[in-house]
């Protein structure tokens, strides 16, 4: 890897202050990552180099036809001070898939932990320390040949990021969520299981609409019969059936239209850890009212690197408002958040060996 370090880089003192004010991407680290590839000669040699600016033509085709994709990754802090990624090999498998749905080239796995590596070690001095903070990865890829004509880019550009990420969890907090009937994510063949910015885009007109409705969030239903529960925004959802130690903990379905979140694959097995049995189901929104009303749904949360796992409360739609429970974070959302925020930062056995150390 090609190195050109930042001569204006932050000096301790300015970087562990702008770390301390937590938040999530107002700052960037001092380097970034940048990979070129072109259909003759695939992928160049990667170059870790001052954060900055991008200069594009204006006819770049990411501009016009949105061949963009990405991936979201976190860096803990250990208790040794170490720092450690979580499962960066399921990220890296994802972005090459994405990349296929979007006809980008797939990233080889090695090529792309390579860059997350070198980055979170140049810029380790930005990696949080408590529990619930860390820092952010996000690698993109964009398409850079230039010319509107339609087609599959022959050319494209690889670049990684990273931002301090703070404890913005409220814990005595439950999301809003508004079941969209008028919007659509994702439909089967179409882009639902990659992670691309197209996807966001078309998302957000829904997400104008629950705030109108006084709601903090969208939930996506299925686009055939509009009554499978899929995602909440751009995370996954799971419900609690039952209470104690006898509750089920279950997730809509991968049917080939929500994103396969790592935060919901890990859960599944985190939940089992913990004693509980998991379920992969279809869940209707009439499962959803009738659950919440007979009390056989206890708890709902919301899942995906970001937040890691954020309670669902009030459920509002065209066919009416439910609460789930009091409408606080269950204790069983909040088992499994602090178990798996745990994980992540060292401070319990990593039986399923997800952590990776970086330095
Ligand atoms: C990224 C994302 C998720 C969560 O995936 P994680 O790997 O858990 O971060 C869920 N839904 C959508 C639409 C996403 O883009």
């Amino acid at each position: 890897m090609k190195i050109t370090l930042n001569p204006n880089a932050k000096d301790d003192a300015t970087r562990n202050a702008l770390v301390a004010e937590g938040g999530f991407g107002k700052y960037y680290t001092d380097h970034m990552v940048v990979c070129e590839w072109n259909e003759k000669d695939g992928w160049g040699e990667p170059e870790l180099k001052p954060y900055g600016p991008l200069s594009l033509d204006p006819a770049t085709a990411v501009f016009h036809y949105g061949q963009e994709i990405f991936e979201g990754m976190k860096a803990y802090r250990q208790p040794d001070g170490s720092i450690s990624l979580f499962r960066p090999d399921a990220n890296a498998k994802r972005f090459a898939n994405s990349a296929k749905r979007l006809a980008l080239p797939e990233m080889p796995e090695a090529l792309f932990l390579e860059t997350v590596e070198a980055l979170v070690k140049q810029d380790a001095g930005w990696v949080p320390d408590k529990v619930g903070e860390s820092l952010y990865i996000r690698p993109f890829m964009i398409a850079t040949e230039v010319g509107l004509g339609v087609r599959p880019t022959n050319k494209a550009a690889y670049i990684l990021i990273a931002t301090p990420a703070g404890a913005y969890f409220d814990p005595s907090k439950a999301v809003s969520v508004w079941i969209s009937t008028e919007y659509v994510r994702a439909a089967l063949g179409g882009t639902g299981e990659a992670k691309c910015g197209g996807n966001y885009a078309a998302s957000l007109v829904a997400q104008k609409a629950a705030a109108q409705e006084g709601c903090d969030q969208v939930v996506w239903i299925d686009a055939i019969e509009r009554k499978w529960v899929e995602e909440m925004g751009g995370m996954n959802l799971y419900f609690v059936k039952g209470k104690g130690a006898d509750a089920t903990v279950v997730t809509p379905k991968l049917t080939g239209t929500l994103l396969p979140g790592i935060t919901r694959d890990s859960i599944l097995s985190v939940a089992k850890d913990l004693g509980y049995k998991t379920e992969e189901v279809m869940l209707s929104i009439d499962d959803w009212r009738d659950g919440v009303a007979s009390g056989e749904i206890s708890e709902i949360f919301a899942c995906g690197t970001a937040a890691v796992v954020s309670p669902v409360g009030v459920a509002k739609s065209s066919m009416g408002t439910w609460i789930t429970g009091d409408g606080q974070p269950g204790v069983i959302t909040m088992q499994i958040r602090n178990y798996l925020l745990a994980i992540q930062h060292g401070t319990t056995a990593d039986t399923h060996s997800w952590t990776h150390k970086v330095c």
